[in-house]
């Protein structure tokens, strides 16, 4: 079986299908679509089908077959990758199965949870299984572009009328010990993200020539401004619900101190929040929102000083400060400088999905079979996943695909040497497989 499906992977990470910004030759996206059709045959002979700009929607009818179907399941994930710059020990797209691996880009993020989905509904159409409701599949091939795939799907199913009960798509993983201390194997299950926000940071002058520069350039204030937001706090800190739910539940996993700061973080929040914001950024970053600045502009010569310069800063809001209130702390920062600001993309903001109810348990009781003796915590992603758009049609988004994942491979998702283990396949179609049986 896993030398099987090893083989299909396989197959689909042959198939090249990086996104590039302004991508219009789709070509390559439908002879993926073409290699889904030839891999997964029954599942596409009984699913309608829509082809959205290359983003891929499939409807597999339930018994149930309501018009419009109101609370199926949707399943999704992205079938794009990114570049595979750098040097590769198995060519990037050759798919190569060795030392019990699949090599290439997108094994992991996120044809290997693709390849997982549709092969768990494949083999449950060829034993004639019906679904009691609706089940869906979404892939977008925009979503490592922050392009529009998912987005317009979202609004279609929200024009057509569909809701779903729950929504499954990639985010977290099963990891060993994801926060200092926490001994043994988690399913760290995502209920939410961050939106993402760019901004444009302008400083105007007279301009002039280099040799007698007044004070105060744009360049030196923007470098001013970057200076303050790097050593201050400008946004809030705070321990949100989820944060505090995980912290509990790895509490028991923990020993000395910190297990009993972390069973009961909301008394401890002040310790807790210097122990996480010195810990790591990423740990730093699930208590507020973050701005990083990315690039940057300024005049046309060596000796020119320019009469505008400009930083682009991508921001990440959290839940308890916002999308407006953000923008609105960052604004004010800027005008001590005399910097404007230009919202470039506001993002989207999308919100936490209840951990207690019946889509995350669903996930919960999956995990408990197929990877017996894996604790599970919510928890929130930094990052931006193609689900934050599925809130239009779901209260219920959960970003999670069923692989354990070690550093090494943490590390080479967007980076060198991507790859799943032959032997994870096995459990990841199961895991698919229990969670469509018993939706
Ligand atoms: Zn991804």
């Amino acid at each position: 079986m896993n030398e099987r499906y090893a083989e299909k992977l396989s197959r689909m990470i042959q198939k090249e299908t990086v996104s590039a910004d302004g991508q219009t030759d789709l070509g390559k996206f439908y002879e993926f679509h073409d290699l889904l059709r030839e891999l997964f045959p029954a599942l596409f002979s009984v699913c309608q089908f829509r082809d959205h700009n290359g983003s891929i929607l499939m409807r597999w009818p339930g018994k149930e077959h309501p018009e419009p179907a109101k609370q199926g399941l949707l399943l999704m994930n992205h079938f794009d990758v990114v570049e595979a710059a750098g040097e590769w020990e198995h060519p990037p797209f050759s798919g190569e199965i060795a030392d019990g691996r699949v090599w290439g880009r997108g094994t992991l993020d996120d044809k290997g949870p693709l390849f997982a989905m549709l092969q768990a509904a494949e083999e449950l159409v060829s034993e004639g299984f019906v679904p009691e409701k609706d089940i869906w599949f979404e892939s977008a091939c925009t979503e490592e572009i922050m392009g529009e795939g998912a987005d317009t799907i979202s609004k279609w199913l929200q024009e057509q009328g569909y809701r779903f009960e729950m929504v499954l798509d990639e985010g977290g993983a099963i990891l060993t010990e994801p926060i200092g201390g926490a001994k043994g194997d988690f399913a760290m299950i995502g209920v939410g993200e961050k939106g993402c926000a760019d901004i444009k940071f302008i400083a105007k002058s007279q301009g002039g020539h280099a040799s007698a520069p007044p004070k105060n350039t744009p360049l030196v204030r923007l470098g001013k401004f970057m200076s303050y937001i790097d050593r201050s706090e400008i946004f809030d800190v705070q321990l949100s619900p989820v944060i505090c739910e995980m912290l509990r539940r790895l509490a028991p996993h923990m020993e000395g101190m910190s297990a009993k700061a972390m069973a009961q973080p909301e008394r401890f929040a002040p310790l807790i929040k210097r122990i996480m914001a010195k810990s790591s950024p990423t740990a730093g970053a699930l208590l507020k929102t973050t701005i990083a600045f990315t690039r940057a502009c300024g005049s046309g010569g060596n000796n020119v000083i320019p009469d505008e310069a400009w930083v682009i800063g991508n921001m990440r809001y959290s839940h308890h400060q916002g999308q407006e209130k953000s923008i609105e702390a960052v604004t004010k920062a800027a005008k001590r400088y005399g910097i404007e600001t230009e919202v470039l993309d506001p993002g989207f903001e999308s919100p936490v999905s209840d951990w207690n109810g019946r889509a995350f348990r669903l996930v919960e009781e999956a995990v408990g079979k197929v990877f017996p003796g894996t604790a599970c915590s919510p928890y929130l992603m930094t990052g931006a996943s193609d689900s934050r758009f599925m809130s239009r049609v779901s209260s219920s988004c959960i970003r999670f695909a069923p692989f354990h994942l070690s550093d090494e491979q943490m590390a080479s998702i967007h980076g060198c040497n991507e790859n799943v283990d032959v032997r994870s396949l096995v459990p990841a179609v199961q895991f698919y497989q229990t969670i469509i049986r018993s939706f």
